[in-house]
């Protein structure tokens, strides 16, 4: 056994206890070198990273437990009654009125289990941890599950349990990034995980701090960090951003990320997150094997559905109904697309140090395209050209604005999501969201859902809503600095509408833990806060930190205000909360540069 399975998990969890409530962020980052330097083996710090970054492991199969299965399997573990007040309070974990903590399931999880489990530690070492982690993840159903929560029941104490639900969960809301955290490891380990996805090797082959690693090339089975798209406001914008640079616009096509991973007939499909969607292959892989003319490449593109009676794609939405139909035999007049944008291995080699222009060159050479399920997306020159007639154009080169505002409006007009542009001269790079891909959006398509804003206040309501928060003060964020989550968020609306009784419960229910009642002038707002004096703006409420909040979609009439109530320059006309977005961290708040850009070009100016 080594050193870091010998490690008590009691030792790691009084880490993470620290970690959660220790500012600033180096204070963090030393005490995990601390705990690197005194409790791991330098053979093993994977046994460790692998419950520290537990969102990047991808050795142990998905445990197949969220928030509700959890808290059914817990009930039956601790042998409750499922009507029992306890029962009752973790499955309702998210509702709960002014129960405080609703909405947190690890917490609510541990005061339920303190009542049964006590203050004492199990003992239960990394290594033991580990194992029945395995053994969750392959559990069959869920007695089997039930049974292996019970025995970590057994071997730990409520605090431990708790880090270890938020461990299975994924989600270990520890106030440190991942890039902080894969840092201080190792100066050389982002770069290395970016192009393996491998937190095992990444362990591995960095053992040593002080010995930096030669900067290492993608190889096909191992999945990439996708390169991403910046945003912006509007083709002016983009047009002078990629200025004196030649240019390809491409239809941004709505579906999933994939990349397709092709070793003689072993083939892999990963998502955006790296997991391996081999549902994929029943419905693809005869596709990829006949129609790809190299035995090993790797391919970046979008899964979609194609709808054949329609002679078009279908909404997103079906990718992985249509996996299941093909699957099980099933005839239908929709079936699997593949849409490949970009080539990233050919034969033995990476090219994602070649140009764009290169390497779409060598997806025509490599790709044999099949209507309706294997499309490359390589350009046109010149406008309206059609790939045949009545076939929409989803790509082209283009050579000043106005083509660039043409395609856009072709496309919107077609009801796609949007464009992307690209610089036929940039090499591919993992992880990437620099600007060498720009994305353009109409504002109309999901009427705005696109301003996505972080929640930093709260208005109690009247009436029905009476004592309760009933209306949010809404943030956009300081544009940050490179490769950092933004410091400072900017006050920018009140938004009240848009939600049902119960989505707006379950959000206020989410924050209400983190509420702190405003003192003015006692008190000033929170310094990450940018607000004005202004009467009108001030909320009753602030949340404790931007961490601990919530992005929510907003959509309104298109036209803005300027703001003299708000620190924003602008603010929105009847904005309403289109959606709550729960998936989206608190760190991709839209940006106020972003936001004026859009405003602008909205304006035409
Ligand atoms: P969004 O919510 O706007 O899709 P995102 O955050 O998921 O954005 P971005 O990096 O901003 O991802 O946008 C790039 C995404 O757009 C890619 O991950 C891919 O799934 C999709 N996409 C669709 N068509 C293209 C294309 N032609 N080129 C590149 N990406 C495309």
């Amino acid at each position: 056994m080594t050193k870091t399975e010998d490690t008590k998990v009691s030792v790691l969890v009084s880490l993470f206890n620290w970690i959660q409530k220790t500012k600033p962020a180096a204070k963090k980052r030393s005490k995990f070198r601390k705990f690197l330097d005194t409790y791991c083996d330098s053979s093993d710090y994977f046994s460790a990273l692998r419950l520290i970054l537990s969102s990047l492991d991808r050795e142990r199969g998905s445990y197949g437990l969220k928030e509700s299965v959890l808290a059914t399997c817990l009930i039956d573990a601790l042998g409750m009654s499922r009507d029992s007040a306890d029962a009752l309070r973790l499955i309702n974990w998210r509702k709960g009125g002014s129960v405080p903590n609703a909405g947190n399931f690890p917490i609510v999880a541990a005061e339920v289990l303190q009542r049964r489990q006590g203050m004492i530690s199990g003992g239960l070492t990394i290594k033991e941890l580990n194992d029945l982690l395995d053994r969750l993840a392959s559990a069959e159903n869920r007695t089997e599950k039930t049974s292996i929560l019970s025995t970590l029941i057994k071997k730990t104490n409520a605090q431990e349990m708790k880090w270890i639900i938020m461990i299975i969960l994924k989600d270990l809301k520890l106030g440190i990034s991942e890039k902080s955290i894969f840092h201080e490891f190792h100066p050389d380990a982002e770069d290395l995980f970016n192009v393996t996805c491998d937190l095992k090797l990444v362990c591995e082959k960095l053992k040593d701090r002080r010995q930096r690693h030669k900067r290492q090339d993608i190889e096909v089975g191992k999945a990439v960090r996708p390169q991403l798209a910046m945003r912006v406001g509007d083709a002016r914008a983009a047009w002078r951003k990629l200025h004196g640079k030649e240019v390809v616009v491409e239809c941004k096509f709505d579906g999933d990320r994939i990349q397709i991973h092709k070793n003689g007939s072993e083939i892999h499909y990963f998502s955006r997150n790296f997991f391996d969607h081999s549902e994929y292959g029943h419905a693809m892989s005869n596709i990829i094997e006949q129609n790809i003319l190299v035995d090993r490449c790797i391919l970046d593109g979008e899964m979609l559905v194609w709808d054949t009676s329609l002679n078009r794609f279908a909404e997103f939405g079906s990718n992985q109904e249509i996996a299941k139909a093909a699957r099980d035999g099933l005839d239908s007049d929709r079936q699997l697309c593949y849409v490949v944008f970009d080539i990233l291995y050919v034969g033995d080699t990476s090219v994602i140090h070649q140009s764009l222009k290169e390497r779409h060159e060598l997806l025509q050479k490599v790709v044999k395209p099949l209507k309706g399920r294997l499309e490359i997306l390589v350009p046109i020159r010149g406008l309206n050209t059609h790939r045949s007639p009545g076939e929409p154009c989803w790509s082209l080169i283009a050579h000043n604005v106005d083509e660039v505002e043409k395609f856009f409006k072709e496309t919107t007009e077609n009801r796609d999501e949007g464009i992307v542009l690209k610089d036929l001269g940039s090499k591919w790079e993992p992880s990437d969201r620099s600007g060498k891909w720009l994305k353009l959006k109409p504002e109309y398509i999901r009427a705005g859902s696109d301003l996505d804003v972080l929640i930093i206040g709260g208005y109690y309501g009247s009436g029905r809503r009476g004592g309760e928060v009933a209306q949010f003060l809404v943030a956009l964020a300081e544009h940050p600095a490179p490769d950092t989550y933004p410091r400072r968020f900017i006050s920018f609306c009140r938004v009240g509408t848009g939600l049902s009784d119960d989505e707006l419960d379950a959000v206020v229910t989410k924050l209400k833990p983190y509420f702190r009642k405003y003192e003015y002038p006692k008190k000033a707002p929170p310094s990450f806060y940018q607000v004005t004096n202004n009467s009108k703006e001030r909320p009753d409420v602030w949340i404790e930190s931007p961490e601990k909040s919530i992005i929510l979609s907003i959509t309104s009439d298109i036209r803005t205000i300027r703001s003299e109530v708000f620190a924003a320059p602008y603010s929105l006309r009847f904005p309403r909360i289109d959606r709550v977005r729960y998936d989206k961290p608190w760190h991709e708040c839209l940006d106020v540069q972003s936001f004026v850009e859009l405003v602008h070009s909205s304006n035409g100016t």
